[in-house]
């Protein structure tokens, strides 16, 4: 995947007025580059920020607002109120905003000047109620907004910044993705269904069917060279098992499988598409299930949902984009199957072959097992174990008259002891906060059985998205109680309605 913050930015715009002369507003001016400046070089801030300057008239926020609508490189807009800013003339503006939008509430100081501090420095930094003024309107207007109060040097301050930024940046990407299916959702499966419709009009995204046919065409056109050059890239980078080797009796089926990534990868491109997804119930012209081809897009950043699920795929695309750089994870998941202990239990995540091999630890293993289900020849793919500690399952559901988000966070941690008969990558975590509350409160938000899982994305980040959107998500973490949680979720059917 590309660098999806290249050439993204967020707008900081200032806001004050003209009560406090001239001299004051260059003050403010050059604070607020200064900050846009610090915020731009932070490690923790993926995206250039850029300073629009101290506005402070209706004409001029409208202004700027709109520019900023129009510009595709921008991502969202923070706004800091470095002095008192009457939020009245923020009205016209935030009508119009439709990026979405941070507010930085922060102060150019860090401390009181307890020997130096008089009324001239009071009214420079009055962003302590400069703020809650500008706080006020946007609430008062109902609008969603991320806050983000503190110390603009610090470490944490700018690392919440950047990952609001990240969430911006997904945001952007799917107003514009396309999702490709080749065939339906699982016949007879409830949760992978939803409205397309709708998706499109809350997200953005496009969801595109396809016949699995247009894919085989694609097949058809590989040439075996292009093959070779992937086998060589399977040698590299994976240990392969002995009898996928060149001259071996399994190696036709590890071509086979690079036929059908090329192939994939050559048909979605084409499209512009960055999620799809396949199902074993249509694969008609295919020899097998593509498996190590799923793996191998899925770890290039493109979104992935097994047995048709388009609204698990396009949320596995969107976490990669947000999580791209930090060097953790993100896949597509199924809970499996359970590990009732006398501590509380554990989960173990799979999938009958599509696991992301970002989330894996050490070595990944291409091997060709018999799969007992589509019907059709063993297929190849890759086996690992994943990296240990804190994570989380998403997903992302069509209740009927709208879209939830579930998020459960979870701790990886090492199997008991080795899998040595298990075909798949998989995954084995403990839910929050404990495996009985956490399956309830999952079951009780009718959230499915295939989620997102991620260790690149945090769960403020998914809130951050949720509001962006404008859905309701439901949290599970170690603070949950079921009987809260089944309040919340009454509440939410009339607040959400
Ligand atoms: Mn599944």
């Amino acid at each position: 995947m590309k660098n999806p913050f290249t050439g993204k930015s967020v707008w900081f715009i200032t806001g004050s007025q003209h009560l406090y002369g001239e001299e004051t507003l260059k003050e403010v001016a050059k604070d607020a580059q200064k900050i846009a400046d610090g915020l731009s070089a932070s490690d923790q801030v993926p995206v250039q920020v850029i300073s629009k300057g101290v506005v402070t008239t209706s004409q001029e926020i409208l202004k700027v607002v709109r520019e900023a609508n129009q510009d595709d490189s921008c991502v969202g807009i923070a706004l800091w109120m470095h002095t008192f800013s009457p939020a009245k003339m923020w009205i016209a503006g935030l009508q119009e905003m439709a990026k979405p939008f941070v507010h930085f509430h922060t102060q150019f100081y860090r401390e009181i000047p307890w020997d130096s501090i008089d009324m001239d420095y009071m009214n420079l930094h009055q962003s302590a109620h400069g703020g809650r003024e500008f706080g006020h309107i946007v609430s008062r207007m109902r609008i969603n907004r991320h806050v983000i109060a503190g110390y603009w040097q610090e470490e944490a301050v700018q690392k919440e910044f950047g990952d609001w930024a990240r969430v911006a940046v997904g945001f952007t990407e799917a107003k514009t993705m396309k999702v490709a299916r080749f065939g339906d959702n699982m016949r007879t499966v409830a949760v992978t269904d939803g409205d397309k419709v709708t998706a499109q009009q809350k997200f953005g995204m496009v969801v595109d069917g396809y016949g699995i046919m247009d894919l085989v065409d694609v097949m058809n056109g590989v040439s075996e060279r292009e093959i070779d050059t992937v086998i060589a890239e399977y040698e590299q980078l994976y240990e392969i098992e002995d009898a996928c080797r060149k001259g071996q009796k399994k190696h036709d089926t590890l071509r086979e499988e690079a036929r059908v990534e090329l192939a994939l990868r050559r048909f979605l491109d084409a499209g512009g598409y960055t999620a799809f997804t396949t199902t074993f119930e249509d694969l008609h012209g295919m020899k097998q299930l593509p498996g190590l081809a799923v793996q191998r897009l899925m770890a290039d950043g493109y979104g992935f949902g097994g047995e048709g699920d388009w609204k698990t795929s396009a949320m596995t695309h969107i976490m990669k984009v947000i999580g791209y750089g930090t060097g953790k994870g993100t896949s597509f998941m199924e809970d499996y199957t359970y590990h009732f202990t006398a501590d509380g239990g554990r989960v173990l995540g799979a999938h009958m072959l599509e696991v992301c091999p970002s989330i894996a630890k050490g070595k990944v293993k291409i091997s060709v097992q018999p799969l007992g289900i589509g019907g059709k020849s063993d297929p190849a793919r890759m086996i690992f174990t994943a990296e240990e500690g804190e994570a989380l399952n998403a997903s992302l559901i069509d209740i009927g008259d709208r879209f939830r988000l579930v998020v459960n966070e979870v701790v990886s941690v090492t199997p008991d002891a080795a899998l040595p008969h298990l075909p798949v990558a998989s995954v084995l975590w403990d839910p929050k906060p404990n495996l009985s509350v956490g399956a309830a409160a999952w079951i009780y938000t009718g959230a499915a059985h295939h989620s997102v899982y991620s260790q690149s994305v945090s769960s403020a980040q998914l809130e951050m998205l949720a509001s962006m959107w404008d859905i309701e998500m439901i949290l599970i973490d170690d603070s949950t109680s079921l009987r809260s949680l089944q309040n919340e979720l009454r509440w939410n059917d009339v607040s959400f309605r």
